[in-house]
């Protein structure tokens, strides 16, 4: 009897177990309040919204030329543009939260923060 009834008390021990760690990780995947992502902007209109610790390339249509804007290790950056200052590229890399990169001559806009459905 009483081994029966130790094992019914396992058993529901373990079954809370799973449940509990389900539901975390389901709240931690839906939420995920640390993770930042990458907005990228052409003429205040968003473009792209993709994590910043995904390895990515975006060449963006600027409006006198292409922007290319690499995501790499954790860090954004405008690596070549079609600019006269390139003052975008002198930025560097980027990877706090409201860090911003800005192509003034092509309207084209980076900032850093949560995800934003485009
Ligand atoms: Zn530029």
């Amino acid at each position: 009897m009483g081994k029966i009834r130790n094992d019914i008390i396992l058993i529901i021990v373990l079954a809370a177990l799973i449940v509990s760690s389900f539901i975390w990780w389901f709240l931690s995947s839906v939420d995920e309040p640390n993770r930042l992502y990458v907005n990228i902007y052409y003429d205040e209109k968003l473009l792209y919204s993709t994590p910043l610790d995904e390895n990515n390339e975006y060449v963006v249509k600027g409006k006198i030329g292409d922007v290319h804007i690499v995501i790499e290790d954790g860090y954004v950056s405008v690596v070549e543009a079609d600019c006269p200052n390139h003052i975008c590229v002198e930025e560097g890399k980027k990877n706090k939260n409201n860090d911003t990169i800005t192509c003034l001559p092509n309207l084209v806009y980076v900032k850093i923060g949560g995800h934003i459905d485009v």
